[in-house]
């Protein structure tokens, strides 16, 4: 039994949330605290923050919420969990929005 071939790769690659492809999907620099990828197949932008992973279909609104969680990670050294906590819930309606 061999493994699939993975060869190359230094992190996984998320399939394309809107086509499922991976041989599309580039990694897109934004933060250190939020990768982001976009869909050579289909032109779907997605985010994913690494404080509370979630994938955004929304190009606008994962910008939005990308800047808000740069900043929101940037004061939590500062705040208490529950401040931290509602903040993140705003943010999170805010994506759902
Ligand atoms: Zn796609």
């Amino acid at each position: 039994m061999s493994a699939p071939d993975n060869t190359g790769t230094t992190s996984d690659t998320d399939p394309c949330p809107y086509c499922g492809t991976t041989s599309g999907v580039q990694p897109v620099t934004t933060s250190p605290k939020v990768q982001a990828w976009s869909c050579a197949e289909c032109g779907t932008q997605w985010a994913v923050s690494v404080v509370n992973p979630r994938p955004y279909m929304d190009h606008l609104t994962a910008t939005v919420v990308a800047r808000r969680l740069v900043t929101l990670a940037d004061l939590a050294p500062i705040l208490t969990d529950t401040e931290l906590r509602a903040r993140l819930v705003a943010l999170a309606g805010l994506a759902r929005s």
